[in-house]
């Protein structure tokens, strides 16, 4: 590829005002890695969005190319694990933030951060999954490493009808728990039932002053947005419940005390997608093409192109994104 057409977000030093403008580019604009790839498809995260409207610090350095997922085809390598004609995905390891990232036609990275594409899946159904499908997988592993099972009782997710919390819902569905959805968008409610939802919570019970201890609901849950809401959940957590936490979609805080923990056995799992080791990786995609329903997935996922993109990321930073979109980038 000599040229190819990429999304740039850049800043003027002066103002440090962020400007995003498609461009054409060549590959000496890439920065090092011994994999070059075709990308196919990539898709909007909550963080894509971050990075391109310059709400949170994500992009860490500039020029940058946005775009923290891409699904792809290996066209030159010279890394021993990765021959040209290879199916890839890559989600996180730092594309789109300090690495240029997955909105362009052509990407160069590390093959290390690179894992095969699961047989079962196309491109595009990898990317309707993205980071914020593997994550939701991440948090259900997560839960089961704590002996969390569906016989425990029912299982709670955040911003059920965001990117995280579809998938969270209809895994959780699948896996045979009862899910009740929390959302600000009460108007979904159908949406989440669809997608296996037992019940739906309206997020206004969940964002008031958490108390120390709360009515015990939950056995096991999946938090997406952090804030009060997350300090809410805890607090109505059963004894020796389990929540997976992974989002910020509310805030950084967590205005909770140390009562569920102490007086219930109530954990807190931490998940961090970013880093994630290769071997979990791999295991979370195996998971997700065994386990996730491919209709649920297409009912809650929507195609954008190249142009959409920005537009895309002011949506979803505004809360306004249902589900998962995919970006056809080829
Ligand atoms: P989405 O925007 O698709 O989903 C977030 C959902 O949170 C919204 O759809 C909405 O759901 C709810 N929400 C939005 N604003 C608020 C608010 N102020 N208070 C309470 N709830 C709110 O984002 P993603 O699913 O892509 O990501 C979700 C979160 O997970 C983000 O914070 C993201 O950064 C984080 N994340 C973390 C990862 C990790 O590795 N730890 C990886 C991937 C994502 P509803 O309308 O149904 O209430």
């Amino acid at each position: 590829m000599d040229s190819f057409k990429a999304l740039v977000i850049d800043r003027d030093e002066t103002t440090r005002q962020q400007s995003v403008a498609i461009k054409t580019l060549a590959p000496a604009d890439l920065m090092d890695g011994d994999v070059d790839v075709r990308v196919e498809f990539s898709t909007v995260n909550y963080k894509d969005g971050l990075a391109i409207t310059g709400k949170m610090p994500v992009v860490r350095r500039f020029p940058m190319i946005p775009g923290v997922d891409l699904a792809g085809t290996v066209i030159a390598s010279s890394n021993p694990d990765f021959n040209s004609g290879d199916a890839v995905i890559l989600n996180g390891w730092g594309l789109g933030e300090t690495h240029m990232g997955a909105y362009s036609q052509m990407a160069r990275v590390n093959g290390d951060w690179l894992i095969p594409r699961p047989k079962d899946l196309t491109p595009a159904e990898a990317m309707a999954i993205g980071t914020a499908g593997y994550t939701a997988m991440l948090c259900v592993m997560a839960l089961e490493r704590h002996g969390v099972t569906p016989a425990g009782g029912p299982a709670v997710v955040t911003g059920a009808s965001g990117g995280v919390g579809s998938v969270a819902v209809a895994l959780l569905a699948a896996l045979g728990y009862a899910v009740e959805a929390v959302t600000g968008r009460p108007d979904e409610a159908g949406y989440l039932t669809g997608l296996g939802a037992a019940a739906v919570v309206d997020r206004s019970e969940l964002t008031g002053q958490p108390r120390m201890l709360g009515k015990e609901r939950w056995a096991s849950g999946i938090d997406a947005v952090g804030g009060a809401v997350l300090a809410n959940v805890l607090s109505m957590t059963r004894t020796g419940g389990a929540i997976a936490a992974c989002g910020n979609a509310a805030g950084m805080d967590l205005p909770t005390s140390v009562a569920p923990f102490i007086l219930r056995g109530v954990a807190l799992l931490g998940v961090d997608s970013v880093r994630a080791p290769r071997a979990l990786r791999i295991a979370a995609w195996d998971r997700l093409a065994r386990d996730l329903d491919r209709a649920k997935l297409a009912a809650m996922t929507r195609t954008i192109g190249f142009d959409d993109i920005v537009t895309a990321a002011n949506d979803i930073v505004a809360g306004k994104v249902r589900g998962r979109l995919v970006v056809e980038i080829g």
